[in-house]
């Protein structure tokens, strides 16, 4: 049997957060009164003219910056014809064949090394209105009595974003993904939250004998709400393609549906793919021609993306860890705390579990004095470190008064306290022997309790463990 490699290419729509829409002066919002946020330009009244929201173009700009693309001197914007509820014009407008941003690439980190994904593109469009499906099952369209239009949707400016068919497993995929949408949410131009549909992803799957370069037909797959559920669906067309493939048969081009509950990939009717969309130039737009000094000044402003700055976490860390510190904005913190002198793992832990908890921010901590506390975390008190973390964010927090408070491991002063707590318990004790051994935490939790969190809870367990021995 050979071997099959997956081939992905993703189509991203971002929303972008400007105050006012793409064409239009109405409001951008989520949560607003059905049908209160329009106007005759948004809602496409005959002889209504549109005009472009400059925010939305230095926004696009600047993600397609950051993407590593060519900034197009002049792009256009053109009119996409269909007709659907949701789209009351009769046409989206959408850049076509000349887009603001093309031939960019984000560097994904893998464990065996860096891999560039190239983007074909990123362009501006706006976005429809929304469909609501009453009735039915799901709140989709198959099985519904009803649907409205809510309006207040239409005409938020769009970012489209197509991938180069450069991925090649649903990981990849989602990696890729955690990393756009960081990209983007640093950048300050969008939520991008796939729950409230600021961000949604559509993604294009074929698979190839392993070793060729060939692409063969690819199918599409839509409606998925989180990136796991896109590394789900992803596997799961995979899978069929393969089968198809082995079984004799051959892929054909499709767009589905992936129902997380079920697993199940459902074909969309092929009406709704149509493509003839008689794509023609906006008459009522001029070209988007950004000036030099503009897009200059934009890429001088680029801050340090999180790309650069989880491929430099990675010399260290997995991508787990170094995901988890870049998204939650700790990376900073954490480089200056191994710095000075910590070990990462260590540090990594105590900054994205505990110091996270202890509600400190991490721009008020001092990284010399987290990096004396993580090197002494296990030699202190479990209680004294939980309460100097609780304060590293005070002002001219010291860990030194901490570091002093060895915890408790002289087995004569613990013995008693342990032998005080099997008695007063003599219930859990029975369990335990009768085969409760979940129970041991239990014991070593009182102990700890009693000694205020200053017993060393490894010495503590091993007592308690020799204790209960039958
Ligand atoms: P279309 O114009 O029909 O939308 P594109 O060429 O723009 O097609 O490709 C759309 C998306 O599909 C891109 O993300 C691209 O990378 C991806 N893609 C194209 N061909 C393949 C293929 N054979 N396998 C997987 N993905 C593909
Ligand atoms: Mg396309
Ligand atoms: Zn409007």
């Amino acid at each position: 049997m050979s071997t099959w490699e997956p081939v992905i290419g993703l189509e991203i729509h971002v929303q972008l957060k400007t105050r006012t829409k793409m064409f239009c002066r109405c409001r951008v919002g989520f949560g607003a009164e059905e049908n209160s946020q329009t106007c005759p330009v948004c809602l496409g009244f005959p002889g209504a003219l549109p005009v472009p929201n400059r925010t939305a173009i230095e926004w696009v700009v600047k993600l397609g910056l950051a993407l590593g693309c060519e900034i197009a001197e002049r792009a256009v914007f053109a009119r996409k014809n269909y007709f659907y509820p949701d789209l009351s014009k009769g046409y989206q407008i959408s850049q076509y064949d000349l887009p603001s941003c093309v031939n960019g690439n984000m560097i994904v980190s893998l464990a065996e090394g860096q891999h560039e994904i190239g983007i074909v593109r990123a362009h501006l469009e706006e976005d429809a209105a929304k469909n609501v499906h009453v009735g039915g099952r799901t709140g989709r369209i198959g099985g519904a009595e009803y649907t409205l239009v809510d309006y207040n949707r239409g005409g938020t400016p769009l970012v489209e974003i197509v991938t180069a068919p450069d991925l090649h497993s649903a990981e990849e995929a989602k990696r890729f993904l955690q990393l756009l949408r960081q990209t983007i949410v640093e950048l300050g131009i969008s939520d991008a939250e796939m729950e409230k549909g600021t961000l949604r992803v559509d993604a294009n799957v074929s698979v190839r004998p392993a070793g060729s370069e060939v692409l063969r037909t690819r199918s599409e797959i839509k409606n998925m709400n989180s990136f796991t559920h896109i590394a789900r669906g992803i596997d799961a067309e995979v899978a069929r393609q393969i089968e198809v493939w082995e079984s004799g048969g051959e892929v054909e081009q499709h767009t589905y549906d992936f129902d997380v509950g079920s697993g199940a990939l459902t074909a969309r009717r092929t009406k709704e793919e149509a493509d003839d969309y008689r794509y023609f130039p906006e008459p009522d737009l001029a070209p988007v021609e950004p000036p030099a000094e503009l897009v200059d000044r934009l890429r001088f402003e680029l801050p340090e993306l999180p790309a650069a700055r989880i491929a430099r976490v990675m010399k260290k860390l997995d991508h787990d860890r170094a995901l988890v510190l870049v998204t939650g904005g700790l990376d900073r913190l954490w480089e200056a705390t191994v710095a000075a002198g910590a070990d990462g793992v260590a540090a990594s832990n105590v900054i994205a579990n505990q110091l996270v908890a202890s509600g400190a921010r991490p721009g008020a901590v001092d990284p010399t004095e987290l990096a004396k506390l993580v090197d002494a975390r296990e030699r202190i008190p479990r209680a004294t470190f939980a309460e100097a973390l609780g304060k590293i964010g005070d002002h001219g927090f010291s860990a030194e008064p901490y570091l002093a408070m060895e915890s408790v491991s002289d087995t004569s002063e613990l013995e008693p306290i342990v032998d005080a707590v099997i008695a007063a318990n003599s219930a859990q004790v029975e369990q335990y022997r009768g085969g409760k051994e979940g129970l041991l935490g239990f014991f070593v939790g009182q102990v700890m309790k009693e000694t205020k969190g200053r017993a060393d809870p490894r010495v503590v367990n091993e007592l308690v463990r020799a204790r209960l021995a039958p």
